[in-house]
């Protein structure tokens, strides 16, 4: 038999505990784990902006043939607007990808064919599926720190130090904002001194912009490439429009590749083509389409804006209201730090054997390591999520 001796894979750390949370018949289970943004009823909703340009395409729509290789061109405009307000447009190619993952993916076996035996450095810790994207593409990868738990902060000096002694070459993932898993972002003179670093030892940032507008704003988040634009360097952005225009399901991302020259864009484009046309030959069209409609539109877009700044809102109000009622109900530790992270996730601060409390004692369900999604912290769930923390606190010191 084909699978006799196959035993079966570990389940996914994150989509497989929404499993677990579906299975579980407690009426008072809360779901703190995957990434996903919910509205105050718990719901994840379209968005008018993105309803709107649907009707707009299902109208206007008039052929379902292939697009090219790298998407549609006007949607690789869109995003480098986006990003950089098409700024140094000469040197930049965009590639319209399934979701940021797709994007990751892409420029990882793109890079694999021109930096073979260069090791992939991740923030200490990390989105779980980074390391198994990179692994995948065949490259080694190792961790830089990133976190310190005792500051629920920035472990800054340690990282500048390891990121000096990264070899030419080496490839390093960065995220741009609304760090994955900790919330904890650097600031601009931080981004200013690694991007430094990069010019100085000639390593390649490829950055991770999945969460741009959660952060402060959609202009501010992206402000942090702007000098790594001016350095002349290059390097990578795996955009992903999954979460700031709630396209979750389309999978649309972008992978966008800048070069020192034009001329160099143009040449290494040519290969991140080829690398897509074996893994899925050309993009599916609906998600980015429904980008460029929104971005076309001003009208569309700042009923989009308004709404991304209205999840961001909702976030950043919901941190304050749950640390005021952790403290309320008597919590055993300062938990402010949560209003200075940023974007959907929170590192609690809490331990492991307090997470395992909180599930298999209350039905809350955040990943190990103590991530929680803030989005999925529901007016009708609050207090009794704070109650099991301050308890959880007590019972699994
Ligand atoms: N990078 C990070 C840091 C993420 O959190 C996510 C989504 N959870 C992605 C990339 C992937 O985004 P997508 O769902 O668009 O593939």
């Amino acid at each position: 038999m084909l699978y006799q001796n196959l035993s079966p894979a570990p389940a996914d750390p994150i989509l497989g505990l929404t499993d677990a949370f579906k299975k579980d018949s407690n009426p008072s289970k809360v779901n703190l784990g995957v990434g996903v943004y919910m509205d105050e009823k718990g719901r994840t909703p379209i968005l008018k902006a993105v309803k709107q340009a649907e009707k707009i395409l299902l109208d206007s729509q008039d052929t379902k043939s292939y697009l090219p290789i790298a998407g549609a061109p006007e949607y690789g405009q869109a995003v480098q607007e986006l990003l950089f307000n098409s700024r140094e447009s000469a040197r930049m190619r965009t590639a319209h990808t399934p979701g940021g993952t797709g994007a990751l993916r892409v420029g990882a076996d793109f890079l694999r064919k021109i930096r073979a035996s260069a090791t992939v450095w991740l923030s200490s810790p990390t989105w779980a599926n980074h390391k198994g994207i990179f692994s995948a593409a065949g490259f080694k990868t190792a961790e830089y720190p990133y976190y310190d738990p005792a500051s629920h902060g920035i472990a800054f000096d340690r990282m500048r130090e390891c990121l000096k002694a990264i070899p030419e070459g080496d490839i390093v993932l960065l995220h741009v904002c609304c760090h994955n898993p900790t919330g904890v972002d650097l600031s601009p003179e931080q981004w200013k001194d690694v991007i430094g670093i990069a010019q100085e030892r000639k390593w390649i940032p490829f950055l991770d912009f999945a969460y741009q507008g959660f952060g402060k704003g959609v202009e501010e988040d992206r402000a942090v490439l702007e000098p790594l634009l001016d350095a002349k360097l290059a390097f990578f952005v795996a955009s992903s429009f999954s979460k700031n225009f709630g396209l979750y399901q389309e999978r649309v991302g972008a992978l966008t590749l800048v070069a020192e020259t034009a001329d160099a864009a143009e040449a290494a484009f040519s290969h991140v083509k080829t690398t897509i046309r074996v893994l899925y030959s050309n993009p599916s069209a609906h998600g980015g389409a429904i980008v460029t409609t929104i971005f076309r539109d001003p009208a569309l877009r700042s009923l989009w804006l308004s709404e991304l700044n209205e999840m961001r809102g909702r976030i950043a109000a919901v941190r304050k209201e749950f640390v005021n009622q952790l403290k309320a109900k008597g919590a055993s530790m300062d938990f402010s730090f949560i209003c200075r992270q940023n974007g959907m996730f929170s590192f609690s601060g809490l331990s492991d054997a307090q997470v395992s409390y909180l599930r298999e004692k209350k039905a809350i369900y955040m990943v190990a390591g103590g991530r929680m999604n803030v989005a999925g912290i529901l007016p009708g769930n609050i207090g009794y999520l704070c109650e099991s923390v301050a308890e959880a606190l007590e019972r699994a010191p």
